[in-house]
């Protein structure tokens, strides 16, 4: 039994008695996935925070400094709506908010979220085009153009803009001319979910119509929040979709937002930290963080390269958020993963679907800087020499 002793109101104390509380002790980590992400400290610290009323005007304050900051980052004029969600619930969200049942789309696949975008397409009655390329390579935007050309009323485009299963970033901006030189008129969709505020997507100057992003990448808060951005031809679409949609209304959400909240419950403690997160961002300067984010892209493919190591992605498309490296003939991913973690420290992602075993990945997004990465591609290069070292030797004997 221990006493916890709070302060209620008017200052007395009160003492509660609990059972032994137990917290899961988390290891110090050097978190290296693409997501979630390392949350710094006075973040961490704004998490903390006592709760609020989130009808009062202490969370109105933070929405709209919130939202203010988001369309810095999103270089929008436009909306900022917030969900309580993972990311794939924004993917869920453009689907069912922008289209109607029966209605022709294209999905620009080059991996496991371009599928996953084009399979809820699917569930919600569309008729999906798909356009995929081989995972490891970036959408061809003369091939897409082609694609496109025999696709008869298309009414809108999904396309990843950074597939985090496979460490490529596609070239947004080609895409969407593309897409546009046909069909003026398109609804074009981006999941930015791992690139948004780390990569440039300038969302009005590609003129595009819904772009998400999720709270765990690059936003250097936890999992939970999804941050949609959504343009004018988009509202239009919007007041036509006939999908069914209640808790993903754009509209409501709009609505709420005009009074400093959002329709159903928010996660506060997340907005808390969002916050902070944002203001920390702006410190530091959009410019200077997709430059950060380069400089580390390139120091990981640099590093790779030195260890004698493949890319997965390739090269000239390859990712500043996320690296993907084709585990070496023998290699035991899963030992690696499993040594790196356990004796390092460090923790990287394995590969996704078909790729399970063939390639490891290494986040580098959010809240991260040369020494950390440094410090984990220094132990990774030590493991995979030990592991080479092993394997000849069982070869040898
Ligand atoms: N899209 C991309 C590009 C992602 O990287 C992810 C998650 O990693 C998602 C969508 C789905 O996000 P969530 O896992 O939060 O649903």
């Amino acid at each position: 039994m221990s006493i916890f002793a709070g302060r209620a109101l008017k200052g007395e104390t009160v003492a509660l008695a609990t059972k032994q509380i137990s917290m899961v002790n988390i290891p110090h980590q050097n978190l290296r996935i693409p997501g979630p992400t390392p949350i710094p400290e006075p973040v961490l610290a704004a998490l903390a925070q006592p709760m609020i009323n989130h009808r009062g005007p202490e969370f109105a304050a933070i929405l709209r400094r919130v939202t203010e900051h988001l369309r810095y980052f999103f270089q929008t004029r436009y909306d900022i709506l917030t969900f309580p969600s993972a990311g794939t619930g924004a993917m869920e969200a453009a689907v069912v908010n922008l289209f109607s049942p029966g209605e022709q789309v294209a999905a620009i696949t080059i991996g496991a979220f371009g599928e996953r975008f084009a399979a809820i397409a699917e569930v919600f009655g569309l008729h999906v085009r798909r356009i995929a390329f081989p995972w490891g390579q970036a959408a061809d935007p003369d091939v897409v153009m082609r694609e496109l050309a025999d696709v008869p009323d298309l009414k809108g485009v999904l396309m990843t803009h950074n597939e985090t299963s496979t460490g490529v970033t596609n070239d947004v901006a080609a895409l969407a001319r593309a897409v546009r030189e046909r069909y003026p008129d398109a609804l074009i969709a981006v999941d930015a979910v791992s690139s948004l505020g780390c990569i440039d997507l300038p969302m009005d100057a590609l003129d595009l119509d819904v772009v998400f992003t999720g709270s765990q990448k690059g936003w250097m808060v936890p999992p939970g929040l999804a941050i949609v951005g959504v343009g004018p031809r988009a509202w239009a679409a919007n007041a036509r979709a006939k999908l069914p949609r209640m808790y993903w209304d754009f509209a409501a959400a709009r609505r709420s937002l005009e009074k400093g909240q959002t329709p159903y419950t928010p996660p506060v403690s997340l907005f808390y930290g969002l916050d902070v997160a944002l203001q920390l961002m702006r410190e530091e300067g959009r410019e200077a963080i997709f430059a950060r984010h380069a400089r580390l892209g390139a120091l990981t493919r640099e590093r790779i390269r030195l260890m004698g190591l493949e890319l997965f992605a390739d090269r000239d498309h390859a990712s500043n958020t996320v690296t993907a490296v084709r585990a070496p003939e023998g290699l035991d991913v899963k030992a690696l993963l499993k040594a790196l973690r356990e004796e390092d420290g460090v923790v990287l992602a394995g590969g996704q679907q078909h790729l399970e075993g063939k390639i490891f990945r290494i986040g580098h997004l959010g809240f991260v800087h040369e020494p950390e990465l440094t410090a984990a591609l220094d132990a990774l290069e030590r493991r995979i020499g030990k592991m080479a070292g092993s394997t000849q030797q069982i070869a040898a004997s």
